[in-house]
């Protein structure tokens, strides 16, 4: 694949830059070309040296007069002003016997030159030198800044590449087919459809889909991101879309790849106001939409392919029939789609013999594509930076840990103190987790601290896939998250900052239990959030209850207190029960800051139920 520059571009840069700096050089040398400075003289010490017959020739120009003194060796000139509106001078003048003259007109010619033309001249260089920077530019006003790629042999991409979004695949062969020959669709009279929405979280290989379309049905494919279209300069996204539109016409059949088209699509009723933004946004929106109205009427094949994370928040307009009125999901890998993804991205590396890229796939539920090609590459720097010869599972799993926790930092350095806090933080998640149901095997606990945030951490893994979670589960995993804080209040009687990601979590979970599961006794199984107002697919971000009325907010309130404060009771009672327990790994961790894998295992067998069977 190679991406097209266009050298005319960047000679019209070069000449108008050229332009512009002669113009103003110009501009400067008229602006300070150094005139003659005259000493300047009060208004009234003139008329004192008139009356008194020292002045000997007067010129008066408008606004200013000079004027030479008799004094024998005075040959310089003074320079007065007449703002003073004096009638009386001449009559002064005449008096007193003073010569005095009109100024000689400028070249008038001269004059014009100057005021008329050459200003004109530098607006008109300089504007043009701003049109015609090449896309490169980010001063491009009209130019779209879509990058083609047209297709080379060396790199091209294809459905083969692409692993974990099967169903995504197959709709997107019926496009192949459109591009490839699009003439057995339109002659027995069918349209082809114009737009296309790749609808999924971030990572999860949108982008690399468009380009395998362009890739098996061998056409061009521009690609650009929604945000570019508004960035900047104001007035400017519907120019980009026409010229984007245009240069697409030229190559068809092809395929316009647009990313983040919330940016210019976003609803136009959803209120997010920011000045300045929205008219831009519409105008520019506007405009996609006149040019996806107006192209497929004749034989021409061009089909826009937008991808977004949010198709709730896009305006209703664009998902119209005739635009963008197919949807494709295109959601994160499941386990098999996360192994298929694996093996692609694990040929490019050498694999030792005891990888099980099934194990690894096992271990990251939740990691995209792209997270995933991250971890391939993680695992081969690390086998390189212990001069291996091939990629080993341990590299895998530390790579896991990396991508899962940042990267390790050993340099940072925790006081005894602060050491001995985290290590009883972290046992006591991990006990508690031990226990309860729902919070998936404890595999590692450390005291390393890694990243930013953790100062250390307790690693769980799932042990299955699971989609389906009951209350027991989720009531399991706010204890657990408690834990860390209980085990504080136990060992130290006090509490530190470092608990206080793990209360937003443990408060999160118990809101959504209550307002989004309908797992509340008392409240019933109504929803009380809206759904879709956040990101796609995801928890994250703080969705906007219902309209509820202040009873109802103080029961729900109340009720998401109720289930962290038993959590949290749960988490303290484990504790406590195992009190010796707590203690013993406790000191194991901070002799070795590591504990996994079947030692940690064994240790935790350990944890006795205070509640005996009752789990
Ligand atoms: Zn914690």
């Amino acid at each position: 694949m190679s991406i097209k520059k266009n050298p005319k571009n960047s000679r019209k840069t070069k000449i108008g830059s050229t332009l512009l700096i002669l113009a103003g050089v110009l501009l400067a040398v008229y602006l300070f070309m150094p005139r003659r400075k005259l000493p300047r003289v009060p208004y009234s010490v003139f008329i004192q040296q008139v009356q008194n017959g020292q002045v000997l020739e007067v010129q008066i120009n408008r606004g200013q007069i000079v004027y030479l003194l008799k004094e024998e060796n005075q040959q310089e000139p003074f320079l007065t002003t007449t703002r003073i509106n004096d009638p009386k001078l001449l009559t002064r003048l005449e008096d007193n016997k003073v010569r005095f003259q009109a100024a000689p007109p400028k070249n008038p010619w001269f004059a014009i030159l100057l005021n008329w033309v050459i200003p004109p001249i530098i607006l008109v260089v300089a504007f043009q030198f701003f049109m015609n920077r090449g896309p490169q530019g980010s001063l491009s006003i009209s130019k779209s800044k879509a990058k083609v790629y047209v297709e080379g042999e060396s790199e091209k991409i294809t459905f083969t590449d692409i692993a974990g979004v099967e169903e995504a695949k197959t709709e997107l062969t019926e496009i192949v087919d459109f591009l490839k020959t699009p003439k057995r669709f339109t002659e027995i009279g069918a349209r082809i459809p114009k737009g296309l929405l790749l609808v999924g979280p971030p990572g999860t290989g949108k982008t690399l889909l468009a380009k395998a379309v362009a890739g098996e049905a061998r056409v061009p494919f521009f690609s650009i991101s929604g945000s570019e279209f508004v960035e900047l300069f104001v007035g400017t996204g519907a120019a980009r879309v026409r010229d984007l539109f245009e240069q697409a016409k030229k190559k068809a059949p092809c395929i316009i790849f647009i990313d983040e088209i919330d940016a210019i699509g976003k609803s136009r009723t959803s209120g997010n106001f920011y000045s300045g933004g929205n008219d831009e946004r519409e105008q520019t929106l506007n405009q996609l939409l006149t040019e996806m109205d107006g192209f497929g009427a004749g034989d021409l094949t061009v089909i826009v392919l937008a991808a977004t994370n949010r198709p709730e928040a896009l305006d209703a307009a664009l998902l119209r029939p005739g635009r963008f009125d197919r949807q494709v999901l295109v959601d994160r890998p499941d386990l098999v789609g996360r192994e298929a993804i694996l093996n692609i991205y694990a040929k490019k590396v050498r694999l030792g013999e005891d990888v099980d890229l099934h194990k690894i796939a096992v271990r990251t539920p939740g990691f995209g594509g792209a997270d995933l090609a991250n971890l391939v590459n993680e695992a081969a720097l690390l086998a390189a930076r212990n001069k291996r010869e091939t990629v080993a599972q341990v590299d895998f799993s530390e790579a896991i840990e990396r991508v899962v926790a940042g990267l390790e930092k050993r340099s940072r350095v925790l006081s005894d103190r602060e050491k001995k806090i985290v290590a009883y933080h972290e046992v006591g998640h991990a006990l508690v987790a031990a226990l309860m149901p729902g919070s998936g095997k404890v595999e590692k606990i450390s005291i390393v601290p890694r990243g930013m945030a953790a100062l250390g951490y307790t690693l769980q893994l799932p042990t299955e896939e699971k989609f389906l979670r009951d209350e027991a589960e989720i009531r399991g995993q706010i204890a657990t998250f408690l834990g860390g804080r209980a085990a504080e209040e136990i060992v130290f009687g006090n509490i530190t900052t470092g608990a206080s990601g793990d209360l937003q979590k443990a408060t999160d979970f118990a809101e959504q239990m209550v307002t989004t599961y309908g797992m509340s006794k008392v409240l019933g199984p109504l929803a009380y959030e809206r759904r879709g107002q956040g990101g796609f697919l995801s928890n994250e971000g703080v969705n906007p209850r219902r309209l509820v009325s202040e009873k109802t907010a103080e029961a729900i309130d109340n009720e998401v207190k109720e289930i962290v404060d038993k959590a949290h009771q749960q988490a303290l009672e484990v504790l406590n029960y195992n009190r010796d327990l707590l203690e013993k790994i406790s000191q194991q961790i901070l002799e070795k800051e590591v504990i996994e894998g079947e030692k940690l295992y064994e240790l935790l067998e350990e944890v006795r139920s205070p509640w005996e069977k009752n789990f």
